[in-house]
């Protein structure tokens, strides 16, 4: 995709699993073929970003080398299954969600017919692990029940969402097959299953499912984990931890992917997993590790506590990437996270305009660049479309620091 910056190419891994071969082929390629800068999505892919136009054609067969492809050259778009970045090590989990997702992404690829899907359209799984991102907005869902035999489902939402009913394990793959391709019949002009629900209820579109699909079983909800769990958490494994770092404002260089594909080699299983909060997890380090791991992680310039401001600040390219932007959000983050202590609010959104392409969710506060800029702040709000409650109007960065560094912006 062409950007202000030089092109981006977006690279999706299978269950955000990146193994430090493929790190390494990664960096190679964006130091040779590209700016550099390498960016962390909120899908658990990532992109490299400013490749130069002539390098377009190494640089793809260099990652398809790596084994970093798609199955098919026409299916790449619809790679969209979402899992824990934990998902096999979280040791309180249902279900080890790593083969089903699999499953389902072979599905996916392989039937032609889903290739009309949206590139945005996505499939959460969720095995029940504490390190997951339970808010992230998917086109249809499911999650481990106690036992790890069945799943709830839903649709255009999250595990913490209306239930619609509940599917045995090894029954999941043919419910999603039945509930895309009755997607792809009913959709029309939609592309997003929240679209087609504003029209037809969800019960309404169940019911034109195979009648061993229509179990509905209310009253299941998931516990969301609050904020962006940083640090070091145990694994079901004995003896083996894993540590979630935060890539300071979603971005990493190539240095730094290098030197964690070195990290993952000699103080882990060779796996690197990428996170849907824009990090990084690296999984197996012995427990008697864990703080010398943790300090190489933070010298290397990872977030490895919640508390950082800059662990609590999202920004979208900006004017230095992209041409929609009013605003240079990136530096202004970096500037806006001086203003803030540990104690500052939960997390800001910075955007160049109203896309929002920085987050699925709305963040807690939102500072949206108007022409010149300047910023407008907002609170998100329950009850409250967009952005939330608009609390004060062309803010510069330091004033805006000002407001949120003061406790209660209003
Ligand atoms: S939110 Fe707007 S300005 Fe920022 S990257 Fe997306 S399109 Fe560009």
């Amino acid at each position: 995709m062409p950007a202000k910056d030089g092109g981006i190419c977006r690279v999706k891994l299978p269950g955000g699993l990146l193994t430090s071969a493929q790190a390494r082929a990664v960096a190679a390629v964006a130091r040779t073929h590209a700016s550099g800068v390498l960016e962390l999505t909120n899908r658990s892919n990532l992109q490299i970003r400013g490749v130069r136009e002539a390098c377009q054609g190494a640089l793809v067969q260099q990652l398809l080398d790596a084994g970093l492809g798609p199955r098919h050259a026409d299916a790449d778009d619809v790679r969209n299954v979402l899992i824990s970045p934990a998902a096999g090590r979280d040791p309180g989990a249902h279900l080890d969600t790593r083969p089903l997702a699999e499953q389902l992404l072979a599905l996916l690829q392989d039937v032609p017919a889903f290739r009309d899907l949206s590139p945005k359209f996505a499939v959460q799984l969720d095995g029940g692990e504490a390190l997951a991102m339970l808010d992230h907005p998917h086109d249809i869902w499911l999650s481990a029940l106690p036992g790890g035999t069945q799943l709830a489902f839903g649709l255009a939402g999250c595990p913490r969402g209306e239930v619609l009913g509940v599917v045995e394990s090894d029954q999941a793959v043919q419910l999603v097959e039945a509930l895309l391709r009755l997607f792809l019949q009913l959709a029309g002009e939609h592309t997003r299953m929240r679209q087609l629900l504003a029209e037809l209820p969800a019960q309404a579109f169940l019911a034109r499912l195979p009648s061993a699909f229509q179990h509905a079983t209310p009253g299941f909800a998931s516990p969301a984990p609050d904020g962006v769990p940083l640090g070091v958490h145990a694994q079901a494994q004995p003896g083996r931890v894993m540590l979630l770092a935060g890539a300071p404002l979603g971005r990493l260089q190539t240095e730094q992917l290098q030197a964690l594909a070195e990290l993952a080699e000699t103080e882990g299983s060779g796996e690197l997993r990428l996170t849907p909060w824009q990090g990084v997890l690296l999984p197996d380090v012995p427990a008697a590790r864990q703080a010398a791991v943790a300090q190489v992680m933070s010298d290397l310039g990872l977030l490895l506590d919640a508390r950082a401001p800059l662990a609590r600040m999202l920004a979208c390219s900006g004017s230095a990437g992209c041409a929609k932007s009013a605003a240079d959000t990136k530096a202004d983050a970096q500037r806006l996270a001086t203003h803030l202590g540990p104690h500052g609010p939960a997390q800001v959104h910075l955007c160049g305009c109203p896309r929002s392409c920085a987050a699925a969710h709305i963040a807690p506060y939102t500072l949206l660049a108007q022409p010149g800029g300047r910023y407008d702040l907002y609170r998100r709000e329950q009850g409250l479309a967009g952005f939330g409650r608009l609390l004060a109007t062309s803010l510069d960065i330091d004033q805006a620091g000002e407001h949120l560094a003061a406790g209660n912006p209003e």
